[in-house]
């Protein structure tokens, strides 16, 4: 039978082009083009081996305005094999509480899950809380920052988790979230053929309508979200103490500046 195993993947903004809007206090996501959240490929990749293995499902979700598709034709074209987005301007404004709801409520929906693998965290919202947050509302175990599974079954599963300081060996439960970090695999490159599959695949786009029998509206989006930003500021560029030798006395010059200070 095999585990069905959930991906809750993000679209991100490329985060070397991506302004900000400072007067609302948002990323402005039409600054950039989207991409996937790259530690999403690496949970992505860990479920994908674990099918591989123990054969089953995985299905990929993502909440985000109708571009994100094509983040999930990715995923898609890299072994996922179902693949949701949640698109409705009633989710817009969330924040990560209302995000993980929303995820929540729609892998409710699904019906029996067994593993929910996401990323340690996002490149741009950055807080790593979305995956915990998700074990809380569907209230199953959760293990966060595993860099290494080290047996998975139908029944369990045991990982390494890095948190840092130290690592913990954890073995939990399923159904059961974990959160990965880049160390624990290499994500694969998508084939051409899997690629031009994906492309024509159906991605199925799920409305707050739809989650209307498992959720409470008023919790999704900005309604649903105790979180005010109040201002954004641009931290000061610190400027490098940089000196820059040329010419012969380059040298000599440089042997000074050791002896100077006591390098010498
Ligand atoms: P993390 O917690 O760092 O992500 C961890 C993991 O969770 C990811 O690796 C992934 O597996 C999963 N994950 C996270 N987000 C998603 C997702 N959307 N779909 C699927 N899986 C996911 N952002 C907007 O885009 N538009 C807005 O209008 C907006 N308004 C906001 C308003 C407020 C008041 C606040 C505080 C934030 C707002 N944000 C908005 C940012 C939004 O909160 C975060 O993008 C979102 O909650 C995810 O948090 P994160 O990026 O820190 O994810």
């Amino acid at each position: 039978m095999g585990l069905h195993i959930v991906v809750p993947i993000k679209q991100v903004p490329d985060i070397e082009k991506v302004k900000f809007d400072v007067e609302i206090g948002r990323i402005d996501r039409s600054s950039a083009p989207g991409e996937t959240n790259p530690f999403d490929l690496n949970a992505l990749e860990a479920a994908v081996q674990i099918k591989e293995k123990l054969g089953g499902t995985v299905t990929a979700i993502s909440m985000g305005p109708l571009q994100a598709q094509s983040t999930l034709r990715d995923a898609l074209s890299r072994g996922a094999d179902r693949a949701i987005l949640l698109s409705d301007v009633r989710f817009s404004g969330a924040d990560t509480l209302a995000t993980s709801y929303t995820l929540a409520c729609a892998i409710r929906k699904l019906g029996r899950f067994d593993l929910i693998i996401c990323g340690e965290k996002t490149v741009d919202g950055d807080t790593g809380q979305v995956g915990p947050e998700l074990a809380e509302h569907l209230d199953i175990p959760h293990v966060a920052y595993v860099s290494e599974i080290r047996k998975v079954s139908e029944e369990k599963i045991v990982v390494v988790s890095d948190m840092g300081d130290a690592y913990y060996l954890v073995e939990v439960r399923l159904p059961a979230l974990i959160t990965v970090t880049k160390d624990i695999n290499t994500p694969r490159l998508p084939t051409l053929r899997d690629k031009l599959k994906a492309r024509k695949a159906k991605i199925e786009v799920w409305t707050a309508d739809n989650l209307a029998d498992v959720a409470d509206v008023s919790r999704f989006g900005l309604s649903g979200s105790p979180t005010t930003v109040y201002e954004i500021t641009f931290p000061a560029e610190k400027g490098k103490n940089v000196k820059i030798l040329r010419g012969e006395d380059a040298v000599n010059e440089l042997l000074e500046i050791l002896e100077e200070r006591g390098f010498l």
